[in-house]
């Protein structure tokens, strides 16, 4: 009956969010399944254990529930514990026993499949065109050799004489105030509500294996990294009256860096030397799915933002594409030559400028104005 606390189950603290609660439940999940370790019963009862503190923890209801009474340790071996606004003594042995002492839901009610989650690398140029691809994803599966029932044979297992099929038995028990009747889980079942008398060699018994099925995904257009895909229903297989667990697609664009990306719109640097940005001049750019001719105008500022109309990426799902900014980085020369200091000294006199000095501590020793 006593349970263990399912925070200690699956090693996870007590603030631990759902996402936490979950990966430790599938790493756990995929660590003890019977189809892992087929000879080892004690990781059979490892994986019972750890669905059955899955169940609880991801559930709000049960898991605040369990918040709120402690750890099943602590179970009320007597009407007296925690009564109070329970909303009577038998809602409290049914919130316990109904629920907390239950190795998940019975197998009449079924078992919901598990949330799957895969990662999908892609590239900008597959950001504008949007992909298909096929991924590999590991659920689990109802297992053929049963149809889930998990009895050799196949046949639906035999449904329990102590309860009738029902997974609970009540009791009349004798308090302070009179009798109370309390529901438990059946002991000869364990709450399934059914037997298995010669469990299924392929499954063990779970009437699930897992599998490892190719899926195909369509990324649409205009995607971000971090942003995901949902598809209902492609995770774990539910059993029984059970659902089937969601897939997953998180997504993530390989190349992203090589842009500076804000929404649809991407920007970049060009280079540019002080001749080229003085005089104007045309120069091939890279964008994301081709190369472009861009034309520098003369007189172009460092900073100055010359623009790629629709060379940037479409909105999520597609539609026009945002633009590709390219600002000027006008680069300076670390060292000049005798001959070039010479005409940037006539440049300046030419253009009315102020005469530079020179400085001799550059990294170089550029050795500007030593000779004056
Ligand atoms: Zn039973
Ligand atoms: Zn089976």
């Amino acid at each position: 009956m006593a349970t263990r606390d399912p925070y200690e189950v699956l090693g996870v603290p007590r603030d631990a969010s759902a996402d936490e609660i979950k990966s430790a439940y599938r790493r756990l999940a995929r660590r003890y399944h019977p189809d892992v370790n087929p000879d080892d019963p004690q990781a059979e009862e490892k994986f019972k254990e750890i669905g059955g503190a899955y169940s609880v923890l991801s559930d709000p209801n049960r898991r605040a529930k369990f918040d709120r009474f402690g750890s099943t340790d602590e179970q009320p071996t007597d009407p007296f514990f925690g009564g109070g606004g329970a909303g009577g003594f038998t809602d409290l042995f049914e919130m316990f026993f109904g629920n907390m002492g239950q190795q998940g839901p019975s197998r009449a009610q079924g078992r919901n499949g598990e949330d799957v989650r895969v990662d999908i690398g892609l590239t900008l140029k597959e950001v504008i065109t949007g992909a298909h691809k096929e991924v590999a994803v590991n659920r689990t599966a109802l297992c053929n050799a049963c149809n889930g029932h998990g009895t050799e044979g196949g046949k639906p297992p035999e449904s329990c004489t102590t309860c009738k099929g029902s997974g609970m038995v009540s009791r009349i028990q004798n308090t302070f105030i009179g009798s109370v009747r309390t529901s438990t889980p059946c002991p000869t079942c364990r709450g399934e509500g059914t037997i298995i008398k010669d469990p299924c060699k392929v499954c063990k018994g779970m009437g699930t294996v897992m599998e490892t099925a190719r899926v195909n995904v369509t990324i649409p257009p205009g995607i971000e990294t971090g942003q995901t895909i949902h598809m209902p229903g492609q995770g774990g297989e539910g059993v029984g009256m059970g659902r089937s667990g969601d897939l997953y697609v998180v997504l993530s664009v390989s190349d992203e860096n090589r842009f500076e990306r804000q929404g649809t719109t991407l920007y970049t640097w060009a280079p540019l030397t002080f001749a080229q940005a003085s005089l104007g001049d045309t120069i091939s750019i890279e964008g994301v799915d081709q190369d472009y001719d861009l034309e520098i105008p003369h007189g172009t500022q460092p900073g100055e933002q010359l623009v790629v109309k629709n060379g940037g990426l479409p909105p999520l799902h597609g539609g026009k594409r945002g633009d590709l900014i390219i600002q000027a980085a006008i680069q300076v020369p670390k060292k000049v030559s005798e001959a070039q200091e010479k005409l940037l000294r006539e440049f300046a006199e030419l253009g009315g400028e102020p005469m530079p000095k020179g400085n001799s501590k550059g990294i170089l020793g550029n050795l500007f104005g030593k000779k004056k």
